[in-house]
C-alpha cells in the first residue's frame, strides 16, 4: 500500500498552538484591540531577540517588508538594486516599487543563490542595493556579497531562511537589514499574512516604523508618504507562539533534509542540495536537480508522492519582467538551474514512514529513468 505524502500540510503545525491560540483570539475580541498593541511589540522583540538584532519592525507580508527596507536603505528612481532571477517574483516586485533599475545576476549552478563574483564589474555605489536571497533556507555566502557589493548597501531577503545560520549568526541580521515573510507555509508562519524586518539601523526601523504606518509621525501628521503595512493582533499572538518552537521545527526540517541527502547519494543523475561551509540550512524546500525533471514529478505523482516546483520560471522570463530586455540564454545558469529542480515534501510536521515513503518512491523513480 502506498502513503499519499502532501507537499504541504500547515493545519498539521496548528495542533500545537491550537489552544493557547484560541485564548488569545477571546483575549483580542474582549479588548476590541484588532492591529498593533502590546501583542506586536512583544512579538518584535521577541523575533529581534532570536533574529539577534536590535530592531523588529513587523509588517503585513514579506513582500512589504522588502519595499520598506529598500525605501528606508535610500533606494528610489536614481538607484540600482542587484539580485538573483532565481526567486519569489516578490523580490523584484519589491525592487519595482522603489521605481529603482532592477539588475540580474546568474547564480551558483547547485544552489541558486547569487554569485557574488557578478557584483564587482558592476561597481556600485552607496545609492545601490543588492538583496541576497538565502533560497530554501540556505544562506548566501555574505562576506563575499559584502566584499563586492562595496558601498551598495545588502538587504537579506531571509523570506525562506528563518532561524539559518551563517558562521554564528542568523539570517538576517547579516546585511543592512533583514526581510522575513510569515505566509503559512514559512517556516515561521502565521494564521494569514504577515511579514517582518529587522536591523541594526536604528533610523532605518524608524522609517520602516513610520512608513508601515502611512507616515505618521504622530497621531495626523504625515512626515513621509507611508502605506498600510501593519501586522493583524492575531497574528501577532500566533507567531509568538510558534517563534518558541522555531529552532526544534527547523531541527526536525534538517534530520528530514538529511535522511533524504543520505538517501539519494546513490542514486544517478540526481543532485541533492550541497553542504554549503560555514552556514546552516533550515530547509524551508528540499530541492532536487534532475535532467529530466519533469518526468521524475509524474513518476512521483503516480506513487502517492506530491512535488512542486520553486519557481519553474526565473524572474528575467517572466511576462511582467519582460521590459527589463533580457531572454532565453541572458543568464544560463538560473535558465538551466529553473528546468532542472524539483521540491520534495519538506515540513516539520512528515512521520518518519512518510519520509521513508518519499525515499522509496524517489529511489524507484530515478533507478527507472536511469
Ligand atoms: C514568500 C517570499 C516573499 C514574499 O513574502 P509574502 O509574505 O508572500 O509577501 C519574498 N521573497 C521570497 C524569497 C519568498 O519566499
Amino acid at each position: 500500500m502506498t502513503v499519499r505524502v502532501p507537499f504541504a500540510a500547515p493545519a498539521r503545525e496548528s495542533a500545537a498552538i491550537r489552544e493557547a491560540s484560541l485564548v488569545a483570539f477571546g483575549e483580542i475580541l474582549d479588548s476590541g484591540r484588532f492591529v498593533g498593541g502590546p501583542a506586536v511589540s512583544r512579538f518584535e522583540d521577541h523575533f529581534a531577540e532570536f533574529c539577534g538584532t536590535r530592531h523588529c519592525v513587523s509588517v503585513g507580508s514579506g513582500t512589504a517588508a522588502l519595499h520598506l527596507a529598500l525605501l528606508a536603505a535610500g533606494i528610489g528612481p536614481e538607484s540600482r538594486v542587484v539580485t538573483a532571477p532565481t526567486t519569489f517574483i516578490a523580490t523584484a516586485e519589491a525592487i519595482r516599487y522603489t521605481g529603482a533599475q532592477i539588475v540580474l545576476v546568474d547564480v551558483e549552478p547547485s544552489t541558486g543563490l547569487l554569485a557574488a563574483d557578478h557584483l564587482e564589474p558592476l561597481n556600485l555605489t552607496a545609492s545601490d542595493a543588492v538583496i541576497p536571497v538565502h533560497l530554501y533556507g540556505q544562506p548566501t555566502n555574505m562576506s563575499e556579497i559584502a566584499q563586492s557589493a562595496g558601498p551598495a548597501r545588502v538587504i537579506e531577503d531571509a523570506c525562506q531562511a528563518h532561524g539559518a545560520r551563517y558562521g554564528d549568526r542568523r539570517a538576517g541580521s547579516l546585511g543592512d537589514a533583514g526581510c522575513f515573510s510569515f505566509y503559512p507555509t514559512k517556516n515561521l508562519g502565521a494564521a494569514g499574512e504577515g511579514g517582518a524586518i529587522v536591523t541594526d539601523d536604528e533610523s532605518l526601523a524608524a522609517e520602516c516604523r513610520s512608513r508601515r504606518d502611512h507616515g505618521q509621525s504622530r497621531k495626523y501628521v504625515h512626515q513621509l508618504l507611508g502605506f498600510n503595512y501593519r501586522l493583524d493582533t492575531v497574528q501577532a499572538e500566533v507567531l509568538d507562539l510558534k517563534l518558541v518552537t522555531l529552532d526544534k521545527a527547523n531541527a526536525r526540517r534538517q534530520e528530514i533534509a538529511s535522511c533524504y541527502t543520505q538517501a539519494f547519494a546513490r542514486l544517478p543523475g540526481l543532485s541533492t542540495p550541497p553542504e554549503v561551509a560555514n552556514s546552516e540550512s533550515v530547509f524551508h524546500l528540499y530541492v532536487v536537480q534532475h535532467d529530466r525533471r519533469d518526468e521524475l514529478a509524474a513518476l512521483l505523482e503516480a506513487r502517492g508522492i506530491q512535488t512542486a516546483i520553486h519557481y519553474p520560471v526565473p524572474i528575467h522570463l517572466q511576462p511582467a519582467f519582460a521590459d527589463l530586455g533580457l531572454g532565453v540564454g541572458d543568464l544560463p545558469v538560473a535558465e538551466r538551474f529553473c528546468d532542472r529542480i524539483l521540491s520534495l515534501p519538506m515540513f516539520p510536521g512528515l512521520s518518519d514512514e512518510e519520509v521513508q515513503s518519499v525515499i522509496s518512491a524517489v529511489e524507484e523513480s530515478v533507478d527507472s529513468l536511469a
